[in-house]
């Protein structure tokens, strides 16, 4: 069978999983890295990664009309993702189902290269159940008055994190193998269980906080941006509503364009108006194959600008896993499928997964290996310090509450 995968824009997280397709001999796989200068021709089944923009509207027409079946492979292309954000600053990230109709979508980021074979080779669907169904956390959805930050320690390995007061998007998403959940980070819905899953959640969110109001009609910035102001409870204790509850699906959430001016570039304006805890999952998450040493510098900016110091194993740990970000680079160049599944199985070992969930501020969430010496590499709980940071190729500020308010990541 005759498949290609496209690399549009932006990280190459998804389109360097596909890779791992080469180990089924019926698949003959060619990965497209430029589709711009790719020579039409028919073929079976073309995977499209990347996140679109009004320029690829014809190329995506194109390659649409010569495969048999066109796969949309992961949240920047299904749903926009995490760089759909920019549109807040006008951008205009752009859903696959706008340029092309009639596409099978695979949520998620990193997208299940379990499901995409499954999806090429026309096997039966297996049904998802919602991930707080096999979330080991108890839910009991009773009222609170409270609303916390991932940077507000943990009191309760057991009980769900909503309940905790801890935003968890689980109850709009579909279960899923990176689990975020089991590395002590709360769900983030990149596989949203149904439309509109950031409304929901929102309103959701909102009814089990009770007593607390958000401001989701539109001001003379328009409806997303309105979610940024301060003037309402959640976003008081939870600044950045839009980050939050539409971090996967901005474009698709049916939120208007925002208005806000664009910083320049598409990283700026997806990272300025974050909070600082949420900044590691999300160059985990974009930085593609550099998003290790991405993360790490991120977080060694922030430790190193405000004393937070570090143990010995937990260095080692970090530097385990840049050695591994090398050993992967390799591994797509020479396009091994077998090293690939190696190294990064051996990430997920030490990471959590290939969000880097585990992956924190002073160390890490949860255990790597033995649980008996946790405490030497756990990670810390951390103050606010506004100021400006600096580390390799990474620079950003962040005001007295946290947020984000300028960043500049230099090229490799
Ligand atoms: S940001 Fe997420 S969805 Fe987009 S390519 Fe990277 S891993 Fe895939
Ligand atoms: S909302 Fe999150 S923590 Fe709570 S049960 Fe669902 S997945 Fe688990
Ligand atoms: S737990 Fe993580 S990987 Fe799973 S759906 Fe939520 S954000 Fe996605």
């Amino acid at each position: 069978m005759k498949v290609k995968a496209f690399q549009f824009n932006g990280c190459k997280k998804c389109f360097n999983e596909t890779l791992l397709l080469k180990k089924d001999s019926s698949i003959q796989l060619e990965l497209v890295q430029n589709p711009r200068n790719w020579k039409e021709e028919k073929i079976d089944v073309a995977i499209v990664c990347g996140y679109l923009l009004p320029e690829d509207k014809e190329k995506i027409s194109k390659i649409g009309s010569s495969a048999k079946q066109i796969i949309a492979y992961g949240d920047c292309t299904t749903t926009g993702g995490v760089f759909g954000l920019a549109n807040q600053k006008g951008w205009s990230i752009t859903p696959i189902d706008k340029y092309f109709e009639g596409t099978t979508k695979i949520n998620g980021c990193l997208a299940e290269v379990e499901e995409l074979k499954s999806e090429i080779k026309g096997e039966e669907k297996p049904k998802l159940k919602a991930l707080c169904q096999s979330c080991k956390r108890k839910s009991t959805c009773e009222f609170l008055d409270e609303v916390k930050r991932q940077i507000d320690p943990f009191e309760d390995e057991e009980m769900c994190f909503n309940d905790q007061g801890f935003l968890c998007n689980g109850y709009v998403s579909t279960e899923c193998k990176e689990r975020c959940i089991d590395y002590g980070t709360q769900c983030r819905g990149c596989k949203p269980m149904v439309p509109r899953s950031g409304i929901r959640m929102l309103g959701m969110f909102g009814t089990l906080m009770g007593n607390v109001e958000v401001a989701t009609e539109a001001s003379k910035y328009g409806a997303t941006d309105k979610l940024s102001d301060e003037d309402d409870d959640v976003t008081e204790s939870l600044p950045d509503v839009v980050g939050n509850f539409f971090r996967f699906t901005l474009p698709t959430s049916g939120l208007p364009k925002g208005k806000i001016p664009s910083k320049g570039s598409v990283l700026e304006d997806i990272f300025v108006d974050r909070l600082i805890e949420e900044a590691p999952l999300i160059t985990g998450l974009l930085g593609g194959e550099n998003a290790i040493s991405l993360t790490l510098s991120l977080i060694e900016a922030y430790e190193k600008g405000t004393g937070i110091d570090v143990s010995e194993k937990t260095v080692q740990y970090r530097k385990d896993l840049k050695n591994l970000e090398n050993q992967l680079k390799t591994a797509m160049k020479d396009q091994d499928a077998n090293k690939y599944e190696n190294i990064t199985s051996e990430i997920r070992r030490i990471a959590g997964n290939m969000n880097l969930s585990n992956v924190f501020f002073g160390g890490f969430k949860t255990p790597v290996g033995e649980l008996n010496d946790f405490e030497e590499y756990k990670s810390q709980s951390f103050e606010i310090f506004e100021g400006n940071y600096k580390n390799g190729r990474i620079e950003f500020g962040i005001d007295s509450k946290g947020v984000i308010t300028k960043i500049k990541i230099k090229e490799e």
